[in-house]
């Protein structure tokens, strides 16, 4: 089987567990901060903080912007169900905007004035262009969704520096840019949003040694989202190859381009434009015929991805009001959308096979 994703682990990874389980600490020890303080660096961030995954990353950003009923936290419908429950877990609402078919990210000019909240999500690891502020009023919050975007880059910097929006949060799930097993990250420069983040993924508790060693106090309703010490050991050990593994998705989709570009069925992703580097977390062609593809080649033990089914398909969506049409862009791409096998491990001989099954299909 060729999976669309799959984790990358090396000896070094295996070492920097293993010298966890032989420490002091499982939970909660040195390698927590040693993470976090390796992905500020490579973000180029204040501070980071790290999740037991990016879900409880997006929730604690979502509380920590103090953000709650009577917001409306816009973000696209082509994103998984977490980014939206996210303002749910809070009591917000959240409302979808129709996506830019060329880039397939959410289209920040029908962002209206009172936005409360915008999670522009950086789908398949292209980032979403926020130095043209389309909109007239900025959003009192931004929070970017990065679960794909770790190692991609803007004119303004790494992705999740946040020079245009408040957090950023990032998921180390092992399809994603590098990996902890689970795990999540919100970056911030707001050394009070920081704060609140540690401390709502601990109970909500904050320490109080002036009245004793052991005094601390529960303040907020805050929830246990610790990352282990086991996982941050593997996510720091990852990050040493982050350059790498973007540098093979790069490579990996070029080679897409060169090989499918004459199938005119067949459309490919957008490219990163001059300036921006893409993380390629996925390789999302777009295809008429696409059920028909993707059975094709699951038959052959090609294991293609459609992501994502869109938002306000979901039961749970029930709470979105989608006029008619006004998602239609979303709607159109997540007809077609289909992802190939991308990830750093991918052979040459398997994308191979991925390249000429597709020609098959089409011939
Ligand atoms: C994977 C993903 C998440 C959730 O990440 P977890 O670490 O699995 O909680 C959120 N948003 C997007 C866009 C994702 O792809």
């Amino acid at each position: 089987m060729i999976p669309y994703g799959r984790q990358s682990i090396g000896e070094d990874d295996i070492a920097a567990v293993v010298n966890v389980l032989r420490g002091d600490w499982l939970t909660q020890g040195p390698e927590i901060e040693s993470f976090e303080t390796a992905i500020a660096d490579y973000v180029q961030t204040k501070y980071a903080v790290a999740f037991s995954s990016c879900t409880a990353a997006l929730h604690a950003a979502h509380w920590a912007a103090g953000l709650g009923a009577g917001d409306n936290v816009f973000t696209s419908p082509i994103t998984f169900i977490a980014t939206a429950n996210a303002a749910r877990y809070v009591g917000a609402t959240p409302s979808l905007i129709d996506i830019d078919p060329d880039t397939l990210n959410i289209n920040l000019a029908r962002l209206p004035d009172t936005a409360g909240a915008v999670v522009p999500v950086h789908f398949a690891g292209l980032p979403v262009d926020l130095r043209q502020p389309s909109w007239h009023e900025e959003p009192r919050v931004v929070i970017e969704d990065a679960a794909h975007a770790l190692g991609a880059s803007t004119p303004d910097g790494p992705v999740g520096n946040c020079s245009r929006g408040d957090m950023t949060c990032f998921s180390f799930h092992p399809v994603k840019p590098i990996t902890s097993g689970e795990g999540g990250m919100v970056t911030t420069n707001d050394a009070d949003l920081a704060e609140k983040l540690r401390i709502f993924r601990s109970h909500g508790i904050v320490r109080k040694p002036e009245q004793g060693e052991w005094y601390y106090e529960a303040t907020e309703l805050g929830m246990h989202y610790r990352m282990t010490d086991v996982q941050a050991a593997l996510g720091r050990s990852q990050l040493k190859r982050i350059d790498f593994f973007i540098e093979r998705r790069n490579e990996i989709a070029e080679r897409y381009r060169d090989k499918l570009r004459d199938i005119e069925e067949l459309v490919l992703p957008p490219a990163a434009p001059a300036g921006f580097t893409h993380g390629y977390h996925l390789f999302a062609v777009r295809v008429e015929r696409r059920r028909e593809l993707f059975d094709f080649l699951r038959q052959r033990g090609i294991w293609v991805q459609v992501h994502y089914v869109p938002v306000h398909f979901h039961p749970i969506s029930r709470d979105i009001s989608v006029q008619p049409g006004s998602l239609r862009e979303a709607e159109y791409a997540y007809e077609r959308l289909l992802s190939l096998p991308i990830h750093p491990s991918l052979t040459v001989a398997e994308q191979d096979e991925v390249i000429s099954s597709i020609k098959t299909f089409f011939s």
